[in-house]
């Protein structure tokens, strides 16, 4: 008996209202099982995947119970707390309340670390129904005495897997035990690993569990290939890509560095493709400011390391590149779940060197699916794909191993200067493939050699 329509389900009124407008029907999946349960009163623990409507799953239920339960502000004091590990998602949980909350009295903060604690303490003096904290700037305010816990009715804690990756567990054990014993607990997480799933049992009471996908699938919506390549080959073909992105078109490039995305940026720029970009050195202001503007669409690639993994939902974004893959395999779940939000089709292509063949590894075990090779472009490296279809180490594990071999052959020469055909061997047809226009001038050979340092 789960609801076809939120029209079904017993929120009230003005909830109703600010979904009409944003043009809700349906519920999602993860909405129709798990609202129906969190207006009871039940705890629950929610597995789905990225961009599937966690956000509105706990929101609708908790904003209903205010308004039907309206209580006066407390100082210091909220009713509802959420737990994000970034600031990023902590902003994107802020807006999505005032959307769903747009007829309702409902105020909120933010307090996250990377801006000043001034405004944040400000905004707690009064007292408000909902706080979205990250950990470690929470518990600053607490220790301050600025924010008190005692009077949480609603504890959500989201995205719980990063916020255990990130080093949270006693950051959020000491928060949990600040908490009020009766409380109706909320958890989410887009992977449901063992120590999760044993943290959720201590803290949640007689739970139900909502698992929408197998727990650890990538968005269903996202067309995944992988393109084997040599890192000097890299940014000739991102610039490919991105050239033929068509107008409207946003793409976000994952960069496991943050000196490597403002070079990779600069590199677009150059090009004549407008590009921007965010990671931790880059202050919160900052980052919220090129967010918004990427959002509304004032240039089409945002360069990011993984602060941008997780809580950026810009429905425009056609295209994820993960110009280095994570050397985290559930990041690359979160990266790719940046395209393909809110039912749109999205394709996510990863760049893979030899010394990355092992997270590639990795990631294909989690998702449990061989991603599609892309060789209809000429940086493909054949040998290197052959390799990672027959299941071969790579090199350096290899060569530990004492198995050796193939460091023979033509792969050794690639480092000699001369610029392109390294591939000697069965894995060099490279440059007998594809014919593409002449237009950009990067071709393997010649020229596009300039661009080769490395991110
Ligand atoms: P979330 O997974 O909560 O980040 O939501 C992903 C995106 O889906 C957001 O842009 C939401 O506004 C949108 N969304 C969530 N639920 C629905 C729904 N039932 N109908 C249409 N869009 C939705």
């Amino acid at each position: 008996m789960t609801p076809n329509t939120f029209e079904a389900l017993p929120l009230a009124a003005p909830i109703q209202r600010a979904l009409t407008e944003r043009k809700y029907i349906t519920p999602s999946p993860i909405q129709a099982q798990a609202i129906p349960h969190l207006l009871e009163g039940r705890d629950l623990l929610g597995c789905a995947q990225t961009g599937t409507g966690k956000t509105a799953a706990f929101s609708l239920p908790i904003l209903n119970a205010l308004y039907n339960d309206e209580q006066p502000l407390r100082p210091k004091q909220a009713r509802v707390l959420v737990l994000t590990p970034t600031r990023e998602l902590a902003t994107q949980v802020g807006r999505s309340l005032e959307t769903y909350g747009k007829y309702l009295n409902i105020k909120h903060a933010l307090v996250f670390g990377g801006v000043g604690q001034r405004p944040q303490v400000n905004s707690m003096r009064q007292g408000v129904d909902v706080l979205v904290a990250c950990p470690g700037r929470l518990l600053d305010l607490i220790e301050q005495g600025h924010i008190n816990l005692s009077g949480v009715d609603f504890f959500v804690l989201d995205e719980v897997d990063r916020m255990l990756d990130m080093g949270f567990l006693r950051d959020v054990k000491r928060i949990v035990a600040l908490l009020p014993k009766k409380r109706q607990s909320l958890f989410f997480s887009a992977t449901l690993a063992g120590n999760i799933v044993e943290l959720s049992h201590n803290i949640l009471r007689d739970p139900i569990t909502v698992t929408i996908a197998p727990e650890t699938t990538t968005a269903e919506k996202v067309v995944q290939t992988v393109c084997f390549v040599d890192r000097e080959d890299k940014r000739d073909l991102l610039l490919e890509l991105l050239e033929q992105q068509q107008p409207g078109e946003l793409a976000l490039v994952f960069s496991r560095t943050k000196h490597g995305s403002d070079k990779l940026s600069r590199l677009i720029n150059k090009e004549g493709i407008k590009s921007e970009a965010i990671h931790g050195n880059r202050s919160q202001p900052q980052r919220d400011k090129t967010l918004d503007r990427f959002r509304k669409g004032a240039f089409p690639v945002l360069v990011a390391t993984d602060v941008a993994a997780r809580g950026v939902d810009v429905k425009a974004i056609t295209l994820v590149i993960n110009f280095d893959l994570p050397n985290e395999r559930e990041a690359y779940v979160h990266r790719i779940g940046r395209t393909g939000r809110a039912g749109a089709t999205g394709k996510a292509v990863s760049f893979c060197c030899e010394d990355e063949r092992e997270f590639l590894r990795d990631i294909e075990k989690l998702i449990q699916t061989t991603i599609q090779v892309d060789d209809s472009h000429d940086w493909h490296n054949a040998k290197l794909a052959d390799e990672h279809a027959r299941g071969e180490r790579p090199r350096s594990t290899k060569k530990k191993s004492g198995g050796g071999g193939y460091r023979g052959g033509g792969g050794g020469n690639r480092g000699g200067g001369g610029g392109g055909n390294r591939g000697g061997n069965g894995g060099g047809n490279r440059s007998g493939g594809r014919v593409t226009g002449a237009s950009s001038g990067r071709r393997r050979s010649g020229g596009g050699r300039s661009r080769r340092s490395a991110a």
